[in-house]
């Protein structure tokens, strides 16, 4: 249904008849990981995400997985881990 609490006018599977079904009754705003991505939408109430309605919860196992802004990050990360991996592999035989 469409929102008419936060994201007023975004469709949204939480949106229910009776109001939004959320955990809380509504969606939370973005965090300070959140910002630059391109997938924040801005509200009177405040700033959200256009997917999540909680984005902490995107968060707090590592990074969020649609993430506009850290795919370069990511790269980087993943270019540092390989030579540690290397390494141990060389240690353990
Ligand atoms: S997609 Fe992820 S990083 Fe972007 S606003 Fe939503 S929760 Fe935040």
């Amino acid at each position: 249904m469409v929102c008419q609490t936060v994201k007023n006018g975004v469709e949204c599977v939480f949106m229910t008849k009776k109001g939004c079904s959320f955990n809380g009754g509504t969606c939370h705003t973005i965090i300070d990981k959140c910002e630059g991505c391109g997938r924040i939408i801005e509200c009177p109430t405040g700033n959200y995400c256009m997917i999540y309605p909680d984005p902490s919860a995107k968060w707090a196992i590592g990074s969020c997985p649609s993430a506009t802004h850290i795919k370069n990050e990511i790269k980087e990360n993943s270019q540092k881990i390989n030579p540690l991996k290397a390494s141990k592999r060389k240690a353990g035989h």
